[in-house]
């Protein structure tokens, strides 16, 4: 049996994701290993897939013995026979597990680090064959890893001791050059052939909400989004938890929350309840999540602030594990900064320390201000240069907002900080700005510097809002004291000598409380399944599971019953091709699900195979690429072909007229045959349109709506601009 033979067989996945092969065939080798990938990565099946090929057992070391068990259950449901050992067993438990592997009955043997070294288990092991070591979260070893576990250390002192000495596998998601190097030095790997896959999580859609009201944000977007399926609020503190899951109980939403002021039997059934999706949303302080391997949370919601750009990303990285689209929202909150600054400066520790903390703060207060791609802003802070500047998939890239020139603005801000001797806050440059008789201004004879009310038409936030983005984009910048103070750096000069523009979203300089982001809904899922179908799989998949107390992703991934819905497989062949149904799998549900399958296309009177082949053309087509944009765009254009106009297009593909747009237009810069003029039933419309153009130009679309009818809108403008080749 080679690999892929194992991967099929087994896990029912006919390709490998990027990094396994590599690795997978360097233990084959007998070399050791070193997997750097990120959440969601395929991290153990590195060391599970060869664990069937070795001779021997393998032993994993892992700091989680909360996700022991259900590693090993779900490694029993696919045929490859695995136990632990952790302190959660009895101690005639313990004996039997070790009798067992004794006679060869297991290829996986995971093993918390604190039993390694005690003396009962070096005895034991002597007479065991290890052909391999798998260091799971091997980042544990290092002092400077937010999770370091002093028994890691004492890991290769167990190795070492093996004789023959077993091949050594570590994997981590921490990627920091001073870690690897750690894992590396502490664990004594022996010249270890060495992957590291990137950090983008293609499949997960990150967007940053700025909302005046975040309670209502939130209904409106459980009660419009992912609907029957899992998700996880994240709160700062308790106390927010506790509330939040009471109001949002009272609104009729299944949710129950986690944290560690919780008694602990209570916390363990409320993560359970939420595993076996009995519960449809976690509502958790950052005490939750290690250790949670629920493949199928579709949103990670923020309430609060994270602390700093790792946490965020290792928390909006349980979202999607499973590779289906997924989303991640921070809900933004200046407030939330300011808390997170007082706790900083109010702990005792070093200068340096407190540098850091600050610096990783800003990046977090930087993201959620920044115009750019998400995405790469997140990247960025790992260390990885992005291809493309935009990833067309994150709330900034498809943020279809009117852009407008705030370099005047800008370089008000800055003369007024001059003029105020960089020795004032936001707070008060604003009041300058706006004019304030502030007490506090008037006192201080801040009305007598000649910027005192020239920004006076402008809202509070629009201000701050300007003043944030330039900080974001290093035109100011914020010191940390308690008091921060805005300064002109040297960048400063661009904005005021006019050599670089300012940009800004419109509406978000004109918001006054409410954005217009308060509707929410993220664009379709990339499959297309017989819905119905799904849902009576998935309530198969709830049996099965409360029979077998497993929970519900251990029998099949959401994914592999979608596949199942789009494909109607009707024998074993076709089951088995469904990606995520191995062997295994397939002997114990597979018959039930056909049944099911069959049972349900001869009620509903639908022909398998026409519907298989109607689904498997949209899936292709969204497939194509792995580059979630590339589907976008062809999609919208067979709508195009189609003959549809731009309200059904948009309709059906469930965006917005202007993003619609966008995508032909994309369409037509890659050649495609575009014919804009079938968009424009009105020749009156269109010239007086092009007549305003001729006369003012077209740097900025505002204008030209302004001198034009109220009936005419800037999509007809666009679209007469797209027409004409005019841009
Ligand atoms: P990590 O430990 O790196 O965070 P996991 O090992 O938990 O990630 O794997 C994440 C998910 O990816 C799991 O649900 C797993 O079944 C799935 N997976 C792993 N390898 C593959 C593959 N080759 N094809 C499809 N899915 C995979
Ligand atoms: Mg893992």
């Amino acid at each position: 049996m080679d690999i892929y033979s194992g991967l099929n067989k087994y896990f029912g996945y006919s390709e490998f994701k990027a990094g396994q092969e590599e690795l997978i065939n360097g233990i084959l080798e007998r070399k050791d290993v070193l997997g750097i990938m990120p959440t969601g990565g395929g991290k153990s099946l590195c060391y599970q897939l060869p664990s069937v090929f070795l001779k021997g057992i393998t032993l994993v070391i892992s700091p989680l013995i909360s996700l022991m068990k259900d590693q090993v259950d779900g490694l029993e449901e696919m045929g490859i026979p695995a136990a632990y050992i952790n302190s959660s067993l009895e101690y005639n438990e313990i004996n039997k597990i070790m009798l067992d592997i004794k006679n060869e009955r297991y290829k996986l043997v995971y093993i918390a680090p604190e039993r390694l070294n005690t003396v009962l288990f070096r005895n034991f092991i002597k007479d065991i064959e290890v052909s391999l070591v798998a260091v799971d979260e091997a980042h544990c070893i290092s002092q400077w890893g937010h999770d370091f576990r002093p028994s890691y250390v004492e890991i290769p002192k167990f190795i070492n001791d093996i004789n023959p000495r077993p091949s050594v596998a570590a994997f981590t998601a921490t990627a920091t050059e001073e870690i690897v190097k750690e894992i590396k030095e502490l664990l004594e790997l022996r010249n270890p052939v060495q992957c590291m896959t990137g950090f983008d999580r293609p499949n997960l859609f990150y967007e940053v909400v700025k909302t005046g009201n975040k309670f209502n944000y939130l209904l409106n977007y459980l009660s419009k989004n992912y609907t029957e399926e899992s998700g996880i609020i994240y709160c700062a503190t308790r106390k927010t938890v506790e509330s939040l899951v009471d109001k949002l109980n009272e609104k009729g939403f299944s949710t129950v929350g986690y944290h560690g002021g919780m008694n602990s039997n209570i916390r363990q059934t409320n993560q359970e309840d939420f595993i076996f999706d009995r519960k449809r949303i976690i509502i958790a302080t950052n005490a939750f999540g290690m250790g949670i391997d629920k493949p199928d949370v579709r949103f990670v919601i923020h309430y609060n602030m994270p602390k700093n750009m790792e946490a965020y990303y290792q928390e909006a990285g349980r979202a999607g594990r499973d590779g289906q689209r997924s989303h991640c929202i921070l809900m933004y909150s200046a407030s939330d900064i300011v808390k997170q600054k007082y706790i900083i400066e109010n702990e005792t520790m070093s200068e340096t320390r407190q540098e850091i903390l600050y610096k990783n703060l800003q990046y977090l207060v930087d993201y959620c201000n920044t115009n750019y791609c998400l995405r790469n802003y997140i990247l960025n802070y790992f260390g990885e240069k992005s291809i493309n500047n935009r990833c067309e998939n994150c709330g900034n890239c498809l943020d279809d907002s009117e852009m407008v020139d705030i370099t005047v603005e800008g370089q008000k801000v800055l003369s007024c900080m001059y003029r105020l001797n960089e020795g004032f806050g936001i707070t008060t440059v604003i009041q300058v700005l706006k004019g304030s008789k502030n007490k506090k201004v008037l006192g201080s004879g801040l009305d007598k510097v000649s910027t005192y009310g020239i920004m006076k038409d402008y809202s509070n936030s629009g201000l701050k809002e300007i003043i944030m983005s330039m900080i974001s984009k290093g035109y100011i910048r914020i010191t940390a004291d308690k008091y921060p103070v805005l300064k002109l750096t040297n960048k400063s000069g661009e904005i005021l000598k006019g050599k670089t523009r300012l940009y800004h979203k419109r509406h978000l300089i004109e918001r006054r409380d409410t954005s217009k982001k308060e509707e929410v809904s993220i664009g379709r899922d990339i499959y297309d399944y017989d819905k119905e179908l799904f849902n009576k799989l998935k309530e198969l998949r709830a049996s099965i599971s409360k029979d077998k107390e497993i929970p519900p992703f251990m029998v099949f991934h959401d994914a592999t019953i979608k596949g199942m819905a789009a494909y109607y497989p009707q024998n074993k062949e076709e089951m088995l091709s469904i990606n995520g149904v191995g062997n295994k799998k397939y002997e114990n549900y597979g018959k039930l699900f056909i049944n099911l399958i069959n049972s349900y296309a001869n009620e509903k009177d639908i022909d398998v195979k026409d519907a298989r082949n109607e689904n498997i053309k949209e899936t292709q087509l969204s497939n194509k690429t792995e580059d979630f944009n590339e589907d976008r765009y062809d999609l919208t254009y067979q709508s195009y072909l189609k003959g549809m106009s731009l309200e059904e297009i948009a309709n059906n593909r469930n965006f917005s007229q202007p993003t619609i747009i966008n995508h032909l237009k994309k369409c037509e810069e890659r050649g495609y045959d575009l014919d804009w003029s079938r968009f424009i039933e009105d020749e009156g419309k269109e010239k007086k349109i092009l007549d305003i153009i001729d006369r003012i130009g077209l740097e900025k679309l505002k204008p030209i709506k302004d001198k034009l009818p109220e009936n005419i809108t800037y999509n007809d403008i666009r679209l007469v601009i797209y027409k004409n080749k005019l841009q």
